[in-house]
């Protein structure tokens, strides 16, 4: 089985696509990730998820790649009185710690230590930015604020604080719990959301200890300013559209997307591309034209991944909108104009071994119209590599680790498979040529483009390149 497209597909996992056949035919339509989102999903949950896609994975015989996406450090607003209370614009609201359920002129913030960074003329946004205050006055354990857009206000609205560093720890005591559950199931990506700091990575990657990838959702515009150390830090980034469109103005966001998938490509980091993608596929079974042109420009912003959240997690047409997803890359990815945009990216490889061996592999498959270019990696570092260089031929990558062929199902143009380690020099390529045939990518008589480390084991130490091809001996027995 392999994919007609390089982009990949990241689907939430929800109420609308709890069962095993549900999840099964949203891998077929082409779900190449599956995401749990720990903001609404319990431990049971997310075992049952793991489970599910791991018998998957073993019946289709492909590796499916498992992300755990942290709520992270997200402020709420207390109950409200009788669960629900109208603020007027123009009215001025005090927003305290007294925990009285709120009221038109009183809010309960049950977060002290936020109280110390607002600042007069700051704002806070409640309930995805729906809600809009700006702050006047600001003591250590209150504020006034005046209500600049007001509306219906119900019970333990997330609040945003676009304009303040917040002085809070990157993951709470739920974060930690969730992150201990999903590394002991064996997920292969953790995302962390609001990221603020690079030291918030660090702090994470520091629980991970390389036992998953990890990948920081940027969403505030903190993390945009240190974007550079932020990527460097992570494994992965993801354009988290949804609460970046809340911290920003929305008509920045399009400019962020560019900016975060450059500075992730450049620094040969997977980028996902994420929230409302698809958005009125939650109750339509086709989606409107502007979206349609979404995910066509997050395919020709070279994106490594395209995302569905309530889509495939609540909507009504989970199954259509991977499909639709697949078949906006797919026609995208054929277009005339996909090569030369993707091309004008690139960037140079860097003065090193294996990224002068993967550049020139990208040449020499092109120059020799090879059928694909079959990367060993163990660590994944040089299928990393592989897919930054976003060739114009399929890439197949060999590993023996099963979880490094989970990890990469998020990056760009990989097909990925699990094999044994290859016994040496010969067996190595007579393998990628055989593998090569088998998942349909080369036939008799084609040529494959092989890169490996010599000797065979060492993590990132790409240095061979040996054009092969594929004869009868691989494509019997
Ligand atoms: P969320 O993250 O869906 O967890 O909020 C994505 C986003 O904010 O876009
Ligand atoms: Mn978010």
């Amino acid at each position: 089985m392999r994919r007609r497209r390089n982009v990949k597909i990241v689907a939430t996992l929800g109420p609308a696509s709890r069962d095993a056949a549900i999840i099964k035919r949203l891998f077929q339509a082409g779900a190449d990730v599956f995401r749990i989102n720990m903001s609404h999903t319990d431990h049971a949950g997310l075992a049952h998820y793991v489970s599910t896609i791991r018998a998957i994975e073993a019946e289709v015989d492909r590796p499916i790649g498992i992300l755990a996406d942290l709520q992270g450090p997200k402020l709420r607003i207390g109950a409200m009185a009788g669960g629900g209370v109208d603020l007027e614009t123009g009215s001025t609201v005090r927003i305290d710690l007294d925990s009285r359920p709120g009221d038109a002129h009183h809010l309960y913030l049950p977060h002290k230590e936020v109280f110390a960074v607002l600042k007069p003329g700051g704002h806070l946004l409640i309930d995805d930015g729906r809600i809009r205050l700006r702050l006047e006055k600001v003591s250590g354990d209150n504020a006034t604020a005046l209500v600049e857009v007001g509306g219906r206000l119900t019970d333990r609205k997330g609040v945003n604080v676009p304009d303040a560093v917040l002085p809070i720890a990157a993951l709470s005591p739920k974060d930690r719990a969730d992150l201990d559950r999903a590394l002991e199931n064996g997920v292969d990506w953790i995302a962390l959301s609001f990221v603020q700091r690079p030291e918030d990575v660090a702090e994470a990657r520091k629980i991970v200890a390389g036992r998953a990838g990890v990948m920081s959702k940027i969403e505030k515009p903190s993390a945009v300013d240190r974007l550079h150390e932020i990527v460097e830090l992570s494994d992965a980034v993801m354009v988290a559209r949804g609460d970046l469109g809340v911290e920003l103005p929305v008509e920045h966001v399009p400019g962020k997307q560019k900016q975060i998938t450059r500075a992730a490509r450049a620094a040969g980091k997977p980028v996902v591309v994420a929230t409302q993608m698809l958005e009125s596929m939650i109750s339509s079974p086709i989606p409107t034209r502007a979206e349609v042109s979404d995910v066509a420009t997050a395919v020709f912003d070279g994106a490594d991944a395209v995302m569905l959240s309530a889509e495939s997690a609540s909507g009504k047409y989970p199954v259509e909108a991977v499909d639709m997803m697949d078949r906006i890359a797919r026609s995208i990815e054929g277009d005339a104009q996909y090569r030369m945009v993707i091309d004008a990216q690139r960037s140079e490889p860097e003065s090193t071994t294996p990224d002068a061996i993967t550049a020139a592999s990208r040449q020499v498959a092109q120059t020799l119209r090879a059928a694909a270019i079959v990367c060993w990696t163990g660590s994944g570092s040089t299928g990393l590599r592989a897919s930054r260089e976003r060739p114009g031929v399929p890439i197949i990558a060999l590993t023996p680790v099963a979880n490094t062929g989970r990890r990469l199902a998020i990056a760009w143009g990989l097909h990925c498979v699990v094999t044994e380690d290859a016994h040496d020099h010969e067996d190595m390529v007579d393998r990628a040529c055989q593998i090569a045939f088998r998942e349909g990518f080369a036939s008799s008589g084609q040529r494959i483009v092989v890169t490996a480390g010599v000797p065979l084991g060492t993590p990132g130490a790409t240095n061979l390149l040996r054009v092969a091809f594929v004869g009868r001996k691989n494509v019997t027995g």
